[in-house]
């Protein structure tokens, strides 16, 4: 069976006779340049066409192909039979006070299948730099013990299309009043480090940052594009073989015994075996810009892994690795086991290791107003989702009852 092909679905549409059977659309959003041309081929057009379309959706935001001017009408018609450009639902949005913007997507039926994008402005005078968290799977199998996430277990992997079509919403934010003519990519950076374990869902998550580079999508440099693992060893190496991004690792502990509790697959991958894979990827072959250094993010839990000794011990895990060290301020959530760091605790922790010459910074608390965690947002309206389902099952049933009191 064709991937990229429109298939017939097994129901016969309901009023029509049993030889006629409903075309399943193919959503278009999230397919790579070389999967677009084969779709042409396949209807017996030219290849360039994909470049064509990839413009007119990922550029200007388009999904209606009766605006896809310099395709001709035949064609137009044609694609309108047996395709579509979808993105996923947005059921929540929230944008900050300080530009902070947040999305809900969702990305199937009930309440568990919610994901969440944020965008954070650069905290700076111009704010040009905008950079786009994304989710790769809905919830996340880790369990690490400080992630809100973790904590929602794991439902299902994104799609390419759920997963581009992230970015495709947090663009299209921007452009809604915005002629298709003069519209413009907003979003400069993007992160892969939203809900999920990116390298566990590897063919869309490469799909997807292959459209992030593309010129004929996204176009970003790749520096920009980053994906972030709490240290899938193996895949990290077949990253490094299949597409060329800036690497992060989600750290979170200088040693194996504090790691084993916070990030649980260090038990499988251990430190000794992660550092030399990040050496690995910085060592491959075609060493861009993009694989200068490892951003190592470590998360300050108060009392649990920012005491002056972890710093000690990760100046020494990291001696031998090229990396920037970003340090998170714990976001609390209901029932987290842990606190925040104090801000003297992280500056101390800051200063160890850029008198050691690390490049530390600190995550600055963005997008407060609106609400604190990764993963807390989806818990919320899912919570919500939830009581209007039990809401709505509680109409129904009484509503039942009334009919059936009357035809008593
Ligand atoms: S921190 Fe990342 S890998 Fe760990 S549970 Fe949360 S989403 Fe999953």
């Amino acid at each position: 069976m064709n991937a990229v092909m429109p298939q017939s679905t097994s129901a016969p549409e309901q009023g029509s006779s049993a030889a006629v059977f409903a075309v399943e659309k193919v959503n278009l959003l999230g397919m790579t340049r070389p999967e677009l041309e084969q779709f042409f081929e396949q209807l017996g057009e030219k290849k360039f066409r994909a470049g064509q379309v990839m413009k007119w959706i990922h550029q200007f935001g388009v999904t209606d192909f009766a605006q896809m001017t310099n395709i001709s009408g035949k064609l137009r018609e044609k694609l309108e039979k047996v395709a579509e450009i979808r993105a996923p639902e947005v059921v929540h949005r929230n944008y900050s006070k300080d530009g902070t913007r947040k999305w809900v997507f969702r990305v199937g039926d009930g309440a568990g299948s919610l994901v969440e994008t944020v965008l954070i402005p650069a905290n700076d005078k111009t704010g040009a730099r905008k950079t786009l968290c994304i989710s790769s799977q809905v919830g996340c199998a880790l369990d690490c013990s400080f992630c809100s996430t973790g904590k929602q277990g794991f439902q299902r992997d994104l799609t390419p299309a759920e997963i581009i079509g992230q970015l495709w919403v947090a663009n299209q934010s921007y452009m809604e009043d915005v002629p298709v003519a003069e519209r413009s990519r907003t979003v400069t950076n993007v992160v892969m480090m939203g809900m999920g374990e990116p390298l566990l869902n590897f063919e869309p998550v490469v799909a997807s940052m292959a459209l992030m580079l593309d010129d004929f999508a996204y176009g970003m440099s790749k520096r920009r594009v980053t994906l972030s693992t709490s240290g899938v060893v193996p895949m990290i190496d077949k990253l490094a073989e299949t597409i060329d991004v800036a690497l992060a690792i989600s750290l979170h502990a200088p040693n194996n015994e504090l790691r084993d509790e916070l990030v649980p697959i260090n038990k499988k991958y251990p430190l000794e075996q992660l550092i030399p894979a990040a050496q690995r990827y910085l060592a491959k072959d075609g060493n861009e810009s993009s694989r200068k250094h490892i951003t190592i993010e470590y998360v300050m839990l108060d009392g649990v892994n920012d005491k002056a000794e972890h710093a000690q011990q990760l100046l020494k895990l990291l001696k031998d690795l090229p990396s920037k060290i970003n340090l998170i301020p714990f976001n609390p959530f209901p029932h987290a086991p842990y606190g925040r760091s104090s801000r003297n605790r992280i500056m101390a922790f800051q200063k160890t290791l850029s008198d050691a010459g690390f490049v530390c910074t600190i995550r600055q608390t963005r997008g407060d107003d609106i609400d604190a965690a990764c993963g807390q947002l989806v818990g919320q309206v899912a919570d919500r989702t939830r009581r209007a389902e039990r809401w709505q099952k509680k109409v129904a049933s009484q509503q039942g009852e009334i009919l059936r009191t009357q035809g008593d």
